[in-house]
């Protein structure tokens, strides 16, 4: 009730209504399999040989890579295809990992951090590929990203980034001085900035609905409406294990399957309990403005960058058909009406911080999605009694989620999924084991960030 009032104030303030809607989504038919255009529900089948749970970015680009190999796959999508995070997103096709690659040389080694490095750069050129080969009509391009100082400490840090990532990773990104940064963002609020030209972006929704008819034309089944409520493994042991097989129960029907991929992201629930609790699902608030003047479009991000600051608690931001697409972690918690609402208002404050001369300019969308994020910041992949997974893009899985699906696919089939970069360190669950998939700390862990920031 007082999140209405409050979201009524606020909107007699701004003069209009804001729509609690996923913009994407009025770009896109959304594939809806299920009941899309009267269609019939795919029907779920028997027998497969993998169950893929979850069908965003990962799950699609597991089911496109085995399909293709001749695998039969099927996925179990609680929604309709494309639901989740793979339809809400900033589209910003990302290189790097979420931690640092300081941290992550230093927590793992410099070998392994080149080959993680390494496999952030094979997520953009895999995106690039799909999209070629698949014909996707997404506006995927390599525009690059540009990362911006809150303060000139910041820039300091930015200063060391890049000799650091040509010496270490062999990544050229370069530095722009405060006094060029009117060339690159048209704002003064930042303190300098980094740009990496090898990042891209592309509308979200449009991917994930063309990798799903790319799956599909691959061979494989994509079922909506079919939320998988119980996974059961039977095996059959002689003297040694003979046969392993799932058994699968879905609101629609039960199938078997040989093996199982996770792909459920921020939404993993319990049916996967184990997963569930070293993942923390964390809220991601995005507005998008009424379309721009094409000049003052230009004037706030000239060359099209996609565009994040510095800040634990940050606002990522690009345009696209000359909107202003602004994010940021403005509730901790997942979406619903009221933190949307509350995002609404925070963010557009924060855009108008950013960009003053968007103050008189209509935000007419706000969605949230979650995220998944791990205690150690890291991406994981690996097999826990069969059932694998691949989970913890903790905001940076556009490209990660495409190429994690489609390599964990490959190691699926050829049995090697513990040589996977991904795979060669430990899934943490939380201290003391204090967690069992409720996020209680949230409103800790955000204050805790506000005042890391503060500080830093
Ligand atoms: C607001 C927002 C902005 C973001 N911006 C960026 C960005 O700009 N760049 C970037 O790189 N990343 C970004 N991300 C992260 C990125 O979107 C995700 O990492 C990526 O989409 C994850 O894909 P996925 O396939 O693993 O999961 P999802 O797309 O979330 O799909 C998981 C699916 O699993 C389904 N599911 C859950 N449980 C079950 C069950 N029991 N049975 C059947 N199905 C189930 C859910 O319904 C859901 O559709 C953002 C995320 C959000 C929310």
């Amino acid at each position: 009730m007082i999140a209405l009032e409050r979201r009524e104030m606020f909107e007699r303030k701004i003069g209009y209504n804001m729509k609690q809607h996923n913009y994407w989504h009025t770009t896109v038919q959304m594939p809806d399999p299920s009941t899309g255009s009267g269609q019939a529900l795919t029907s779920i089948p028997a027998k497969v040989d993998v169950a893929i749970i979850g069908g965003g970015y990962t799950g699609l680009s597991a089911a496109r890579t085995l399909a293709k190999q001749g695998v039969s796959v099927v996925v179990l999508e609680a929604e309709t295809i494309g639901w989740g995070a793979s339809s809400r997103n900033g589209g910003m096709t990302l290189t790097g990992l979420k931690p640092a690659m300081q941290t992550v040389i230093k927590k793992y080694g410099r070998e392994l951090a080149k080959e993680l490095f390494q496999c952030s750069l094979d997520s953009v050129n895999i995106v690039e590929q799909i999209v070629r080969e698949e014909n996707i009509d997404c506006g995927f391009a390599r525009t690059g990203h540009l990362l911006t100082a809150n303060k000139p400490k910041h820039y300091e840090s930015l200063q060391g980034e890049v000799d650091f990532m040509a010496k270490e990773f062999n990544h050229n990104v370069r530095l722009v001085p405060p006094k060029d940064l009117r060339s690159e963002i048209g704002t003064d609020v930042y303190h300098g900035a980094l740009v990496d030209e090898v990042s891209g972006g592309l509308n979200p929704a449009l991917y994930v609905a063309g990798l799903a008819d790319a799956a599909a034309r691959a061979g494989a089944k994509l079922c909506a409406r079919a939320r998988v409520d119980r996974l059961e493994r039977r095996e059959r042991r002689g003297p040694e294990l003979v046969e392993r097989r799932f058994f699968i129960q879905t609101e629609r029907g039960n199938l078997e399957a040989e093996s199982v991929l996770v792909a459920t992201s921020g939404y993993t629930g319990g049916v996967t309990k184990e997963l569930q609790r070293r993942i923390i699902p964390i809220g991601s608030f995005i507005v998008a403005t009424e379309r721009l003047p094409e000049e003052l479009a230009h004037e706030l991000i000239p060359k099209n960058r996609m565009i994040f600051d510095y800040k634990h608690f940050l606002n990522y931001f690009r345009l696209w058909d000359n909107r202003m697409i602004f994010g940021g972690r403005a509730a901790f918690f997942p979406e619903n009406e009221n933190t949307i609402a509350q995002s609404g208002e925070i963010l557009r404050n924060e855009m108008i911080k950013v960009y003053p001369q968007l103050k008189g300019v209509k935000v007419e969308y706000v969605w949230g999605g979650t995220l998944d994020f791990t205690f150690d910041q890291m991406t994981h992949v690996g097999e826990e009694d069969g059932i694998f997974y691949s989970l913890g893009y903790a905001g940076h899985g556009v490209a990660m989620a495409t190429y994690l699906g489609a390599t964990v696919a490959d190691a699926m089939i050829k049995g090697n999924i513990k040589e996977h970069p991904f795979a060669r360190f430990d899934f943490p669950g939380a201290p003391l084991g204090l967690y069992n998939g409720s996020p209680w700390f949230l409103p800790f862990a955000g204050l805790w960030y506000k005042i890391l920031d503060w500080i830093e």
